[in-house]
């Protein structure tokens, strides 16, 4: 990659300490621990969270198991953590029973079918199921999240490789604020996107659209959390039909970064600092169109956030005060550990990130590089791998109930088919006793 992150990076040094201002106390799930008189506890203790608890120490269970069974060098390298899907699959079991959100509790648990079965399907060697309900939920639910970022990541991809073939300037653009520790989530990004819309709207955009040959923008929001409370920014990509030079890219960004700090200040937030934002020219030979689409999508939404050292708690311990951590990490810990704190941040990030948009284009840019029709985040996570003639056997309504109480067996069982093909399916749930038919 050829540029830096220090976007990550929380310049200021704590401010004051307040309350947060958590309201939506869910009857259900972590929510109920944290009602009047609750809220100095460090343990949240429920139901709830003891059931999402047992499910996380399933997968870290099957993990080790995996890890012993492997050769020495293998098992270094696997370090016992459980695999990118089996985490995403860990996370999303734990809301099933955490969560704020009525569909997340449902997600890839509740089957749609009415005759409850749901389906195996495998197609050029990825394995999926069939028949369930997805949430569609880009910030909350992990498995959700990594498709719709997948699908982004292409159409960004795309995108930035056809406008560098065309010899089309594309500028990144980080912008932050400032913020103190206690400040409320809903608050910061409803100033955010203000911040955003100034940036991009009025007459001083449309002199620079024309000026410095503008086609568009694609805008993904990104929010971590630090020790100076939650840290939402933007990353853009801004495309220009002419090939720009530097002192052109840097006006161009300085009169964005001016307008962004001017209505951050307007807004009664701290004027931010320059330094913590930056930009830079996207170049076809440093970085491919596929990489700055891994990048916007799959880091903002997935890749980075779900990464190795979030499965082990104790790392955090050991972490910089100035680094941030993504929301997944956040659940981890409110899940696995309890820790009131980590719980209140879980359920105020549901509550504020609903019906956010992650990721937005600016008006005609899909269209002028060919990459159609913008699909929903529900209309991605709802599609199903292959078709109708690709499932090879169903679970029936039993069968699958034994899943969801094991749900550390639905990846396992993707895995098992991906590597051994049919025979290794049918060995898996025999030796499971999970009752299917076949198709
Ligand atoms: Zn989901």
């Amino acid at each position: 990659m050829p540029f830096s992150h220090h976007a990550r990076q929380c310049p200021e040094p704590t401010a004051s300490v307040r309350e947060c201002d958590f309201t939506g106390s869910p009857t259900e799930g972590l929510g109920a621990l944290l009602g009047a008189g609750k809220r100095s506890a460090t343990q949240v203790e429920s139901e709830g969270a003891r059931r999402a608890r047992e499910r996380l120490a399933q997968f870290d269970a099957a993990a080790a198991e995996t890890a012993e069974k492997s050769p020495p060098l293998e098992n270094y390298a696997n370090n016992s953590s459980p695999s990118p899907r089996n985490r995403r699959y860990m996370l999303r079991s734990a809301l099933w029973d955490v969560s704020s959100l009525k569909r997340c509790r449902s997600c890839g648990k509740h089957v749609r079918e009415a005759s409850g079965e749901v389906g195996i399907r495998v197609t050029e060697g990825h394995a999926g199921f069939a028949g369930l309900v997805t949430c569609g939920s880009v910030w909350v639910c992990p498995v959700c999240s990594a498709k719709i970022a997948a699908t982004r990541s292409v159409e960004i991809g795309c995108v930035v490789a056809r406008a560098l073939s065309e010899g089309c300037s594309v500028v990144m653009v980080t912008l932050t604020l400032r913020h103190d520790r206690g400040q409320a989530l809903g608050l910061l990004w409803d100033s955010l996107a203000g911040c955003w819309k100034r940036v991009t709207g009025g007459k001083s955009w449309v002199r620079q659209v024309e000026r410095f040959g503008l086609l568009g923008f694609v805008r993904a929001t990104e929010v971590t959390h630090g020790q100076n409370g939650w840290h939402p920014h933007v990353h853009a990509l801004l495309i220009s039909e002419r090939d720009l030079s530097s002192s052109e890219v840097d006006e161009l960004c300085t009169s964005m970064w001016e307008r962004w700090a001017s209505k951050a200040r307007g807004l009664g937030l701290r004027s931010p600092l320059m330094q913590a934002s930056e930009w830079h020219r996207v170049t076809a030979d440093g970085s491919s169109g596929t990489s700055i689409g891994d990048y916007l999508a799959k880091g903002v939404l997935a890749a980075g956030a779900i990464g190795m050292e979030l499965t082990q708690t104790q790392s955090k311990v050991a972490r910089s005060v100035h680094s941030t951590r993504s929301m997944w990490e956040v659940l981890r810990e409110a899940v696995e550990v309890g820790e009131a704190g980590a719980v209140r941040l879980w359920l105020e990030w549901e509550r504020v990130s609903k019906g956010r948009r992650s990721i937005a284009w600016s008006r005609g840019l899909r269209e002028r590089f060919g990459v159609g029709l913008e699909k929903s985040d529900e209309e991605i996570a709802a599609e199903e791998l292959g078709g109708r003639d690709d499932t090879i056997a169903f679970i029936t309504r039993a069968g699958w109930a034994s899943m969801v109480r094991r749900p550390v067996l639905m990846p396992a069982l993707l895995d098992a088919l991906e590597s051994g093909g049919i025979g290794a399916l049918h060995t898996f749930l025999s030796e499971n006793n999970i009752e299917w038919r076949p198709a």
